[in-house]
């Protein structure tokens, strides 16, 4: 195993240190096999023994990432927030450390290679376990919930071992929890997330207009949520953010957004939230959010390749293709709301013309209810309840002159029996189903999971375009609607949750 780590930390090429812990029949073979790949001379590798201790301290404090076996601080180093990589197998199964990652069977230098990219990348940062600042809380709960009087031999029993996978005492008497937040265009939104998908508590504020507020609102919530969390007994792991917009989930950064938030381009979100709060954080679009909610939570659970839709104010998407989240070479991929359905159909707020999101989102339904809402208002401006055959308005249904007509008000035209509003919805959920049939065409998943509040109105129209203009191979596709509530929160949660539990892979 030593000669292939070796091989892949040369291809890696970082400047690396070896360390020699003890002298043994390990370290005489490390010595051979170094000799034999000439890395005695190559620049950039330094051995190293008997390393003073401060000394060590400082070196794996602010080494880039440590990869070793299961001696030589492995454990200890994910202390300092330095990711690790353990190669060996006797820690397995044993108290799991923060920030280390265990590669089984490290047989392959693709294998270690690919977990030096991932750790040393910090695609999935690290965090500084014992800095999150609410220790000071957590002792004064502790301590009152104890009477000091009594000998506390006589009275304490442990408290029953939750289903929990770390062994962490921490982790046994609180529960796993993420801080999830949520940034769409109009709320911002904190919550508490459990390992189960509980929302234990939930926040929300608007979204406010400019960065500067944004952030400062972000960064607030946060903290105030997560020393609310040392009251509710959840033991915060991390925060992941789903915002609408591109994302490079990798640097946790949101590179660009349409109008719909403004002030939202070359965004560093992770730097700040994590200097602030201490933890690890993680950043993705909502559209992905939601297909690793529904992974995790939802009708995706299991499933190897799946898409979700997301009908909201915009459409947003996510791709889950042989169980990994696709996010392409860019950061662009699952941008499905702008798959384009017609040569000239309605203008998109992207700038381009006929996506689905300009027949299917909210949006565009609240353009086409105004358009027939507008024809009265037109040839009869003092009288708003007029039923007429070319208006929205039909028996059973009103609109108050200071109300804004929305989505909701079309569905609601198309359901009391308008023939015109039926028309409008029912050509929304034929361009949702052509982008359907698109995706179905380019990347052929078993699975189609609409969500949203529009869902539901969409679906059958959705299944009938797949029947008559798919091609017959892909028509064995499932398309459900989500029974998920909160597909972005869950998300964000859930990248949060994924990972600090995933040590093995
Ligand atoms: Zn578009």
């Amino acid at each position: 195993m030593f000669e292939l780590t070796l091989d892949a930390l040369i291809s890696f090429n970082k400047r690396t240190l070896v360390l020699f812990p003890n002298i043994d029949a390990g370290s005489k073979e490390m010595v051979r096999v170094m000799r034999k790949k000439g890395v005695e001379h190559h620049p950039n590798f330094r051995a190293v023994k008997h390393v003073p201790f401060d000394q060590f301290i400082q070196l794996v404090a602010h080494a880039g990432c440590m990869i070793g076996n299961s001696s030589c601080g492995v454990r200890e180093v994910g202390a300092f927030g330095t990711p690790v990589i353990n190669l060996g197998t006797r820690q397995i199964g044993r108290e799991t450390g923060e920030n280390v990652l265990h590669v089984r069977d490290a047989d392959t230098q693709d294998k270690i290679l690919q977990a030096l990219h991932l750790q040393f990348g910090k695609q999935y940062p690290c965090s500084k376990i014992y800095g999150d600042g609410n220790a000071v809380p957590r002792i004064l709960k502790f301590l009152k919930s104890i009477d000091l009087q009594e000998p506390l031999q006589k009275k304490f029993c442990f408290p029953s071992v939750k289903e929990n996978i770390s062994q962490d005492i921490d982790h046994i008497l609180e529960t796993q929890s993420a801080l999830a937040v949520d940034l769409g265009g109009t709320n911002l939104r904190v919550a508490i997330v459990s390992m189960k998908g509980e929302i234990v508590k939930k926040y929300t504020q608007l979204n406010p207009k400019t960065y500067e507020d944004r952030i400062e609102l972000i960064l607030k919530m946060c903290v105030e949520v997560a020393s609310e969390a040392v009251n509710l007994n959840c033991r915060i792991l991390g925060v992941g953010i789903s915002t609408g917009g591109r994302v490079n989930a990798r640097e946790g950064v949101v590179l660009h957004s349409t109008k719909l938030i403004q002030e939202w381009s070359s965004v560093d979100l992770r730097t700040p939230i994590s200097d602030a709060l201490h933890l690890p954080v993680w950043v993705d679009n909502d559209g992905n959010c939601a297909a690793l909610a529904e992974r995790k939570f939802g009708h995706g659970k299991g499933v190897e390749s799946f898409v979700t839709l997301i009908t909201g104010t915009g459409i947003g998407g996510g791709i889950i293709h042989q169980n990994e989240l696709i996010h392409g070479s860019s950061f662009c991929a699952a941008e499905l709301g702008h798959i384009v359905v017609a040569l000239d159909g309605p203008e998109c707020l992207c700038g381009s013309y006929g996506c689905i999101e300009a027949y299917a989102s909210g949006i565009a339904l609240q353009r086409e209810a105004k358009k027939l809402h507008d024809v009265i208002i037109a040839f009869f401006p003092s009288i708003f309840l007029v039923y007429a055959e070319d208006s929205l308005l039909v028996g059973g249904m009103s609109v108050k002159k200071e109300e804004a007509v929305t989505a909701a008000h079309l569905i609601q035209a198309a359901k009391l029996g308008n023939p015109k509003a039926d028309n409008i919805v029912r050509t929304a959920g034929q361009a949702l189903g052509l982008g359907v049939v698109n995706i179905l065409h380019t990347i052929n998943p078993s699975l189609v999971i609409l969500s949203g509040v529009l869902a539901s109105h969409y679906v059958n129209v959705v299944k009938e375009v797949i029947q008559q203009r798919a091609l017959f191979s892909v028509q064995t596709v499932d398309v459900v609607v989500s029974d998920l509530t909160e597909p972005a929160l869950l998300g964000a949660a859930s990248m949060v949750l994924d990972y600090t539990t995933r040590r093995i892979y």
